[in-house]
């Protein structure tokens, strides 16, 4: 039997659903199947709890792309809702930014630890790992190890239930710009 569909979709996260619509503006059908019984929308969507809205992780939106902006604005040309943003990272009774901010790090981390991570950070960059290909090699070779493994590896890994080493360095390029 012939399916009576152009494309078929697997997941109605942003990614699905957009390629969906594109298709479709395009004059092709989609067929998009999701596994979730009641909801679309992936880890982007939010959820609610006892008549309380959460998003999964402080989702806000962010691209330098055009494209993609032009595309959001066409979707939601109302409801888009500008809001001032701090993201920090709260670590030994000090806040530190998100995206992390070198110097502020070292100030707070104070003499002795900011002292081996100048260290960590002078040898990553005089042995930079070549071609980085994972989040932690990316990383690393940015902060340092020991930044990494301070602020980076045990945030990241919950936030993603993955390995810093299963990640790949192009992700970390792209978050870090946030
Ligand atoms: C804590 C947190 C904060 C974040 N903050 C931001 C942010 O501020 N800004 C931002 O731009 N991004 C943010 N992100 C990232 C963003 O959520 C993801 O990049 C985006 O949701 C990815 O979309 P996706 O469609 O690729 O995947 P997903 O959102 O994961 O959607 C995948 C969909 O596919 C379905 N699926 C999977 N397997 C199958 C299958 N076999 N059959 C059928 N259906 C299937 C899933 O149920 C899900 O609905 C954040 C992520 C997290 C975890």
């Amino acid at each position: 039997m012939k399916p009576e569909f152009d494309a078929l979709i697997i997941g109605a996260g942003p990614a699905g659903l957009t390629a969906a619509y594109q298709l479709t503006k395009a004059g092709r059908s989609a067929l998009v199947i999701e596994q979730d019984p009641t909801f679309v929308g992936g880890i982007s969507r939010t959820a609610n709890y006892k008549d309380y809205l959460f998003d999964i992780g402080g989702h806000r939106f962010f691209s330098k792309s055009k494209e993609v902006v032009d595309l959001w604005d066409e979707i939601l040309p109302d409801d888009f809702v500008e809001r001032p943003r701090l993201s920090r990272i709260f670590y030994g009774d000090k806040f530190y930014s998100y995206p992390l901010n070198g110097f502020e790090a070292l100030r707070n981390l104070g003499l002795f630890e900011s002292a081996l991570c100048m260290l960590s950070y002078a040898y990553a960059k005089v042995r930079p790992i070549r071609d980085p290909k994972t989040f932690h090699q990316w990383v690393r070779n940015q902060f340092g190890e020991r930044l990494f493994s301070i602020f980076f590896k045990t945030y990241t890994e919950k936030v993603w239930g993955m390995s810093c080493d299963e990640i790949s360095a192009d992700w970390a390029a792209r978050s870090s710009r946030r």
